[in-house]
């Protein structure tokens, strides 16, 4: 077959690539600790589960509207409202499965051939991916991690040109859990604003964090009409297989959002939109037991790498990742992946799998136990005392 030649521009998650590999290793016998893959490992809380059981029994098993079920909708635009204190109107609201599509319909919405897109980098690979898949030029905003993997606001505007269509901005953030400071969104919201350039804002980790208040950069005034806020169901509660996620945006945005989802997958699974009305109505409790969970993790595994002589961590803010700087090993981060896993039986991924940037980094998942993170960091020391030698 002769594919169309924009599939090689495509990109991928290095983390489901490195799951296949870890479990072909495990079916030959070897023990593999997975800090790969980027899901909670606690269950979605019961009440959510019923919910969604319930629905399949009651018969919420046909098509239903493109951009969501009108509850859920209303249901996201009252909890976006509340959690960034802004007003959403549930006609602003577009349901999808997963917020992964959102990230994809919006740069295929607004980014083509001869446009520029700005994106976080090291950050999730799914933006620069699409951004190429759209035709347009991915432009890398570096993280610093002496700013706490902030962006370099200063140099933010040195990268708008008249071709920027859209810039995109994570918080916290993946691989590298840190938080861009409120100062710093609001820097972003007047560059947006000056040049008129649309914001994604993806916010999927806005639950997620561990000493500071959630800030969005919703909170400036004059952006609702540029702004495309993504958050969903995934990781808050533990609903990664569920696919739920959903964007806030203004109405002709979701108007557009919403055709490319009739073009695509019609809507999202009637009973999975009612399993997230139950997650966002009812006790909230899970969300809490999961964070204290996976606080205690952050803090032995972050200690223990900073422990390992090759290695400098810094302290993540939100999500449920570390960002490990191995530079003292002098070699190339995949390399010193493969060897985790091949060698150690630790399945981590390497910074280059998020950007050019994450070169001379790992990212590890905590979520796992707290007797795996240890023999985990037992693992890793051992190893890279052996590559040393
Ligand atoms: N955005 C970021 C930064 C993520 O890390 C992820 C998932 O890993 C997503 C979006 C996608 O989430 P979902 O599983 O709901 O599609």
């Amino acid at each position: 077959m002769n594919f169309a030649s924009r599939m090689s521009l495509l990109g991928t998650e290095s983390a489901f690539d490195v799951l296949v590999k870890a479990r072909a290793l495990e079916a030959t016998g070897k023990d593999v600790i997975h800090l790969e893959i980027g899901e909670p490992d606690f269950d979605t809380p019961a009440h959510i589960v019923e919910a969604g059981q319930k629905a399949l029994a009651d018969g919420h098993t046909h098509y239903g509207p493109p951009a969501g079920l009108p509850d859920l909708r209303e249901a996201i635009a009252n909890d976006v409202a509340k959690s960034r204190n802004i007003s959403v109107h549930p006609d602003q609201v577009v349901v999808t499965p997963g917020a992964k599509p959102i990230m994809f319909f919006t740069i295929l919405a607004l980014a083509e051939e001869g446009s520029e897109v700005i994106y976080p980098n090291p950050g999730f690979p799914i933006y620069e991916s699409v951004i190429k898949f759209a035709g347009a030029k991915a432009v890398p905003a570096p993280l610093i991690e002496d700013k706490g993997f902030t962006l370099d606001v200063s140099q933010l505007a040195d990268l708008v040109t008249e071709k920027t269509r859209l810039i995109i901005v994570n918080s916290p953030q993946n691989p590298t859990g840190g938080i861009v400071p409120l100062d710093d969104l609001e820097v972003i919201a007047e560059i947006a604003l000056k040049y008129d350039i649309p914001v994604l804002a993806d916010e999927i980790y806005s639950r997620m964090l561990y000493d500071d208040a959630f800030a969005s950069i919703s909170a400036f005034e004059g952006l609702a009409d540029k702004l495309i806020i993504l958050d969903g169901f995934s990781k808050t509660y533990a609903m990664t297989g569920w696919r739920l996620g959903y964007g806030v945006m203004p109405r002709e945005t979701a108007l557009q959002v919403a055709r490319l989802v009739v073009n695509s997958n019609s809507c999202t699974a009637a009973f999975t939109q009612m399993a997230g009305i139950a997650a966002l109505i009812g006790p909230q409790d899970a969300v809490t037991t999961m964070m204290e969970e996976f606080r205690k993790r952050r803090e032995v595994f972050h200690a223990g790498l900073n422990a390992i002589d090759e290695i400098t961590c810094r302290l993540p803010g939100g999500a449920f990742y570390l960002f490990p700087n191995i530079t003292a090993l002098a070699r190339p981060a995949q390399e010193v992946a493969d060897y985790l896993l091949e060698e150690g039986g630790v399945a981590s991924l390497s910074g280059t799998g998020f950007g050019k940037y994450g070169e001379g980094y790992l990212r590890f998942s905590y979520a796992n136990s707290l007797e795996n993170i240890e023999e985990a960091l037992r693992r890793i020391e051992s190893s890279f005392g052996k590559l040393q030698e």
